[in-house]
């Protein structure tokens, strides 16, 4: 099972991994888009370490819903209300529970993206975080590492599309050829939830 403290290193192993990778993602983002995704990830999940700590929530879902509201409020980019929003009702659907098992994530987390599609309006294949999302709600019944593995081979075929959301869609064709900063880091994300579990 898994209690409030694994999702409270889920959120600081993110914002480790975001402060060790923000170079890349900037540099991802100045390729297809306006060069800020590095420093907007690690605003916001070093303002989502700072409120985890201050406030100590006492649930895994208040652990994530009190993430989300600190990205949506910290990160003026689409990431921010993105990734709020994917966590926040991630939370909301993990409830109150003390403890919840990996299927439970699992259903939580496809809920939190669906969030997220229907925020944004995008689709797989459209080059974006879902590209990384989608594949990693698919593998998370199956276990976290699968799910890191999806989450990583779904941002690295990012690399080929055009992007039809977003920044980088205003580029059209030009748009191919680079991964997908909000993939890669989706990527990142989940890759920490594989951290925190081992
Ligand atoms: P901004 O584009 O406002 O500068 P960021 O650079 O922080 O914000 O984030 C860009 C990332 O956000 C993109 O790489 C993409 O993955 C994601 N993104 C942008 N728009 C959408 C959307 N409509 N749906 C899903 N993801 C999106
Ligand atoms: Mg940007
Ligand atoms: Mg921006």
């Amino acid at each position: 099972m898994l209690d409030t403290d694994f999702f409270r290193r889920w959120m600081t192993a993110t914002a480790s991994a975001v402060d060790r990778e923000a170079d890349r993602l900037t540099g991802l983002d100045s390729a297809i888009g306006d060069a800020d995704h590095g420093s907007n990830m690690r605003r916001g999940f070093g303002a989502v370490t700072d409120v985890l700590e201050k406030e100590s929530p006492g649930t895994p879902g208040a652990v994530l819903v009190l993430a989300g509201r600190q990205l949506i409020s910290t990160v003026g980019g689409a990431s921010g209300p993105l990734y709020g929003t994917l966590l926040r009702r991630t939370g909301k659907a993990l409830g109150d529970a003390a403890e919840v098992s990996l299927d439970q994530l699992a259903e939580a987390f496809g809920a939190g993206v669906a969030a997220v599609a229907q925020l944004g309006g995008a689709k797989a294949g459209d080059k974006t975080m879902l590209d990384a999302l989608l594949p990693a709600v698919e593998a998370l019944g199956e276990s976290v590492e699968a799910a890191e593995d999806a989450a990583l081979a779904g941002a690295l075929a990012t690399v080929p599309l055009r992007a039809h959301k977003g920044r980088a869609s205003y580029l059209g064709e030009r748009s191919v050829g680079h991964e997908d900063p909000g993939a890669a880091s989706a990527a990142l994300l989940v890759a920490a939830l594989a951290e925190a579990a081992g």
